[in-house]
């Protein structure tokens, strides 16, 4: 009857242990599992056998380690130590290992049990707390990530009271952490800047970041340093601001940097005038004698009966009218480069001023034969400035004529479209690589091993695009190799267009 009675009890503890929300195991002496619930089974990811001394002993998991990872022999485990001493062990954090590999961090409880007075074996009860050794361990990895770092973080309330001071900011301000935890940020801001902090404050309140905020702050030595600024609210568990966090870096090496850039562009420039300068000086200087060299050999032209000295002059004549554009090139370019490539607006009528320059052109380069397609269109009138149109357009036609020995012919078209005038030059010659489309466009840039005999110096079309573009147009090219090539150029027709 008695023992009858004592089996109720131990069936009765049993059904509550089982029902308890937490792990819990008992063995004998020997460390034999006599009991464990189902919380424990779950911790260890697997069912022994009770009351087998075949299966592990001391824990339901064959595999436990310390919290650094190394691994225990079963006599070290808690609870054979507990078993062993009698004495209850509380608190101790070890690893164990379930069949599946996975790993859980317990708290382990163990006290001894004693039947009757006698000591019958311990009583283990488990906490998982893995998640918690997950949080603290993230904690503690930001915690030394700030203490570390080299820029100065620190947090502060939003009055302004300084609650946390790392070693960068030691290192930045020259403050340690003892003279600075309590005290105001006001002490880091130069007295003129102390309105910068209610700023950052309001802006803080309403829940804004602020980033890459430069300005000065002020040294324990008095040094006015300049720092860039990362300043984030700090929310409680409520979600409430009650501070902010500032990552100050010192940027006196960048400003110096910057400055020193600055100072470095500031003189490139400088420079780059100067050149343009004397290459536009230069330019005007030669057009003068050129014009009396032209101007003597067409007089000379006129008076000379012989045939022979005829061609020599003209041949001469052919020359120097390269000269003349190679210099009015050069000034251009200086021109353009330092922005003073001057444009003087007019109206005029494009169609008829193309006429006129292939009357021109087809007067002196008698080799090609000059096709205009107008599209029975007689005019198209721009408000642009005609002398510099006309230079794009005599450029592409010379370009046309001389990019295609071989061929006898240059077509020119126009389009007028609602608000434009498309131009279009065609020539069948030696056409242009595609990946060099856009570059050809580009200062002193000739196709890639272009034939030597080709004359140029790469700055028509580069002066083309800029005059182009001033006109708020477009100049692009299509190209085949060994087949030709086509120039675009888009005008607005817009008369009433602002420039
Ligand atoms: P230049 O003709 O004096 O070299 P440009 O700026 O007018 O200078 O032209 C730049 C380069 O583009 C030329 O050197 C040439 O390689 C290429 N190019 C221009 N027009 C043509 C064309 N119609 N056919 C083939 N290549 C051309």
């Amino acid at each position: 009857m008695i023992e009858n009675l004592r089996m109720s009890n131990v069936a009765q503890s049993q059904n509550l242990i089982q029902n308890m929300p937490t792990a819990v195991y008992t063995t004998d002496i020997d460390g034999i599992l006599t009991f464990y619930n189902e919380w424990a089974a779950e911790l260890w990811g697997c069912h022994p056998e009770v009351n087998n001394p075949k299966e592990n002993r001391f824990c339901g998991s064959s595999k436990v380690f310390t919290l650094d990872g190394v691994p225990l022999q079963p006599n070290e485990y808690p609870m054979a130590r507990a078993l062993r001493k009698r004495e209850p062990i509380h608190n101790e954090e070890v690893i164990i290992q379930r069949p599946d590999e996975s790993r859980v961090v317990v708290s382990v409880n163990i006290n001894p049990l004693f039947e009757n007075g006698v000591f019958s074996g311990a009583v283990n009860v488990l906490q998982d707390i893995t998640a918690q050794k997950k949080i603290e361990k993230s904690a503690w990895h930001r915690a030394a990530i700030v203490k570390s770092s080299d820029d100065a973080i620190v947090s502060k309330t939003l009055d302004g009271i300084i609650t946390s001071w790392n070693r960068g900011a030691e290192r930045t301000f020259g403050y340690t952490e003892l003279e600075m935890l309590g005290e105001s940020i006001l002490k880091l801001i130069p007295p003129e800047r102390h309105n910068e902090e209610d700023q950052i404050i309001e802006q803080i309140v309403s829940g804004e970041k602020i980033d890459h905020f430069e300005t000065i702050r002020v040294t324990k030595e008095g040094k006015r340093i300049p720092v860039s600024l990362t300043i984030s609210p700090v929310k409680n568990n409520e979600g409430e601001i009650i501070g902010a966090s500032k990552i100050a870096r010192d940027i006196t090496d960048q400003v110096k940097t910057r400055n020193e850039l600055k100072n470095l562009n500031k003189k490139l420039k400088k420079y780059i005038d100067y050149k343009n300068d004397f290459i536009g000086m230069a330019s005007h200087e030669l057009k003068t004698p050129i014009t009396v060299i032209k101007s003597n050999l067409q007089l000379l032209n006129l008076k000379t009966k012989s045939e022979n000295i005829r061609t020599m002059i003209q041949k001469t004549l052919n020359n120097v009218d390269k000269l003349t554009t190679l210099v009015i090139d050069m000034l251009d370019i200086s021109k353009a480069e330092s922005g003073k490539l001057q444009l003087n607006y007019g109206k005029f009528n494009l169609v008829s001023l193309l006429k006129e320059n292939i009357q021109n052109m087809q007067a002196v380069r008698s080799s090609h034969h000059i096709i205009f397609e107008d599209n029975n269109i007689e005019e198209i009138y721009l408000n642009a400035d005609k002398e510099r149109i006309s230079q794009v357009f005599i450029n592409l036609l010379t370009n046309a004529i001389k990019y295609s020995p071989q061929s006898g012919k240059v077509k020119v078209k126009i389009n007028n479209r609602k608000d434009e005038a498309i131009i279009r030059v065609t020539d069948f010659g030696i056409g242009i690589p595609k990946d060099q489309f856009s570059n050809i466009f580009s200062r002193f840039y000739r196709v890639e091993d272009l034939d030597p005999t080709y004359s140029g110096l790469g700055i028509g079309l580069f002066i083309s695009k800029d005059i182009i573009e001033r006109h708020k147009g477009k100049i692009w090219v299509e190209s085949e190799l060994d087949k030709g090539s086509t120039f675009y150029v888009k005008l607005p027709t817009n008369l009433s267009s602002e420039h």
